[in-house]
């Protein structure tokens, strides 16, 4: 244990008095009172605390993390504390054996690890969750967290991301040896604001604006969204913010009184109102929710139209790419597709009304 750890947190109960979980220290008229590890020891001499303390290394090396190297602001010293469980063990030392082993939490698609390195401070790592089981030697590594801006950029095809927190990111790379800081601006890279967020959730200040709220305020090309209310709202939720798209759980709804028909999600960190990329979406389908409806007659066969209803399924669930050229038993083929497009070449696959006529 460095000794300046003793001397730092004996200088600053001189000034400020210590009073932690696991270790209080208070000065009067040159006498110190300090209780630790659960002993309580009176009347010290500056002298004395100082050789009682290091008779507590664990102690005295958790304050100096937690309130002189961990950030100081609440909701990323939270973040840091969740991620060891540090509250669930009892002691300095059994918090210190825990890190020992390591602990880990997942946060998205991020895998958040901790443990002690050779000089007894906390290290942590950052990987993405499938490449949990891949040694560091499989992975391109980095140490400045703002490398993770870039990473979070594209997928693993090299497609661009608009939502940071779409179940996209890309694998094969691990930041080590982080210290707190440069974690929690790596994790914050990836995912902005999620720490902040989670964070007020549970201290119960999240303040959620509502999908009314959020399209009235819009102006200029996305004041139309505001047209979308009712089920629509539902739809837009469904296709936007369910688990398989969107890693934050929806905590709006369409108002305050009208809850959504659709699943909030089972993220880590909450959706506090609708995003730039939902409102962009939604402005474009409440631009052909103008459209009136028409009626079209089809003529398909059945196993036709099983077909479109699998593509369309295809689509939606981002799965064409699964579909094997050679497996034409599916219906979301590619040689499927062109067969039936081939096959209704010069045919209107829908007869509109005015065709009847
Ligand atoms: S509005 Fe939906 S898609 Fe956008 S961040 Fe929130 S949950 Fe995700």
């Amino acid at each position: 244990m460095a000794s300046s750890d003793v001397d730092r947190l004996r200088a600053h109960a001189a000034e400020h008095g210590i009073d932690t979980d696991t270790l209080s220290l208070t000065v009067v008229d040159d006498r110190y009172r300090l209780v630790v590890d659960g002993t309580v020891y009176e009347d010290l001499t500056e002298g004395e605390v100082r050789d009682t303390l290091a008779t507590h290394p664990a102690a005295v090396r958790e304050w100096a993390f937690w309130h002189r190297r961990a950030p100081q602001a609440d909701a990323r010293w939270a973040f840091l504390r969740w991620i060891e469980d540090a509250d669930a063990h009892s002691s300095p030392s059994d918090r210190r054996a825990a890190l020992t082993e390591g602990e880990q939490q997942r946060w998205g698609q991020l895998l958040v690890r901790v443990r002690l390195n050779d000089a007894q401070r906390r290290a942590y790592e950052l990987r993405h969750v499938d490449d949990a089981d891949r040694s560091a030697e499989q992975l391109d590594a980095y140490d400045d967290p703002r490398t993770a801006r870039a990473l979070a950029k594209y997928d693993n095809d090299g497609r661009y991301r608009p939502l940071a927190t779409a179940p996209t990111l890309q694998t094969g790379w691990v930041f080590a040896g982080l210290e707190a800081d440069a974690l929690v601006q790596a994790v914050d890279f990836f995912y902005p604001a999620t720490i902040a967020n989670w964070h007020r959730e549970r201290t119960g200040t999240l303040d959620v604006t509502h999908w009314a709220e959020t399209t009235e305020r819009q102006t200029g090309i996305y004041a139309v969204t505001e047209e979308l209310d009712g089920a629509a709202v539902d739809w837009v939720a469904e296709a936007c913010c369910v688990d398989s798209q969107c890693l934050k759980r929806r905590q709006w709804d369409e108002t305050a009184d009208r809850t959504l028909d659709v699943a909030r999600g089972d993220g880590t960190f909450p959706c506090r109102e609708p995003c730039s990329l939902v409102i962009a979406a939604a402005r474009k389908w409440a631009l052909l929710e103008r459209e009136d409806q028409q009626t079209y007659t089809v003529q398909l066969t059945p196993s036709e139209k099983e077909q479109l209803e699998t593509m369309l399924d295809a689509v939606a669930d981002g799965t064409t790419d699964e579909v094997r050229e050679a497996d034409v038993g599916n219906a979301a083929n590619r040689y499927r597709a062109r067969y039936l497009r081939a096959k209704r070449a010069g045919d209107e696959l829908f007869e509109s009304p005015e065709d009847d006529e």
